[in-house]
């Protein structure tokens, strides 16, 4: 389908989109890639009056270290991330979960802040920028502000930018020595989107898990931690016995969807099963 008609503007900075973006009030939106909003303008899911572009904004692209952590623009692409050396270095579970993203094609458009606005609950991204404890940079009429990973996503398809805010970057601390890393999707075909993904961080030590972080995709409206399964894991053996009995508890207090790709107690189980899984990879059990 044809979408309903729209204006449109490409700012040169990161200032003129958040004015372009105020001037259009709630019938403005950003685009960066376009991999998820084209389909719903086509759709005409979404119709928005104006479009603001942001894909000529090279600030917002690239991989900066600031010592702790990285901070990544928010155009920097799926394919980009995926093969960043600083990324690769310090926070593999990125990289990892990049390059299971839709195809080429679509890993060259598609951005990670694009990825984490958009805040699909099966998109891989927000669940691993969650369990990485990530912060999201925004740039809105009143300044700039960082949003937590784990306040950033609000609900389906809904997040805590304000109406007029910009996701500028992403700040991913660097992991330390000892972690481990693995990201686990199930999907029906390569290249489709996960039924349930399963990222998890493991810091290991005299062969015990010290700590782990696990974020779900599609187990919930909004990408979740499996905390139950993270408080079984930490203390418990790097052995693969005593991590598939804490990713029992992977799926307490989530709310899987149902829908034709699988019932909720499916995804229940796949929840445990991969959670096993990336537990195991990201401890060295
Ligand atoms: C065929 C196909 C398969 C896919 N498979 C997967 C998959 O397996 N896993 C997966 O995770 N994703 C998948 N995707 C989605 C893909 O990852 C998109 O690239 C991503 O969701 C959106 O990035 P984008 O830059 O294209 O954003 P756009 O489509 O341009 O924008 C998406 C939304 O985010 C908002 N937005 C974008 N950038 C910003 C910003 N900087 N600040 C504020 N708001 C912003 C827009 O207003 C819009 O609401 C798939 C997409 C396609 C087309």
């Amino acid at each position: 389908m044809i979408p309903a008609k729209f204006d449109y503007v490409r700012p040169s900075s990161v200032g003129d989109a958040v004015r372009a973006l105020g001037e259009g009030g709630e019938d403005a939106k950003v685009i960066a890639g376009g991999q998820s909003l084209l389909p719903l303008l086509r759709l005409r899911l979404a119709y928005p009056e104006l479009l603001v572009d942001v894909g000529g904004l090279g600030e917002l692209r690239g991989v900066r270290d600031e010592g702790d952590s990285l901070l990544i623009g928010a155009l920097t692409t799926h394919d980009q991330v995926m093969r960043d050396p600083l990324v690769a270095a310090h926070c593999g579970l990125l990289a990892e979960a990049a390059g299971t993203v839709a195809d080429p094609a679509v890993r060259h458009r598609g951005t990670l802040g694009g990825s984490l606005a958009h805040a699909d609950p099966a998109a891989d991204l927000p669940a691993v920028v969650v369990a990485l404890d990530a912060t999201m940079i925004a740039q809105g009429p009143g300044g700039e502000r960082a949003i937590g990973a784990g306040d950033f996503f609000a609900d389906y398809l809904t997040t805590d930018l304000a109406p007029g805010e910009i996701l500028t970057g992403v700040r991913v601390p660097k992991l330390g020595p000892g972690w481990g890393y693995s990201y686990q999707k199930f999907h029906r075909t390569a290249q489709a989107w996960a039924i349930v993904g399963v990222a998890a961080l493991a810091r290991r030590s005299n062969g015990q898990v010290e700590q782990a972080r696990i974020g779900m995709a599609n187990m919930g409206s909004v990408p979740v931690r499996a905390a139950a399964a993270e408080a079984a894991a930490a203390g418990a053996d790097a052995s693969r016995d005593a991590l598939r009995s804490a990713a029992q508890r992977a799926d307490e207090g989530t709310h899987p969807p149902a829908d034709l790709h699988g019932a909720a107690d499916y995804r229940r189980h796949l929840a445990r099963v991969l959670t096993a899984r990336a537990l195991a990879v990201a401890s060295g059990a």
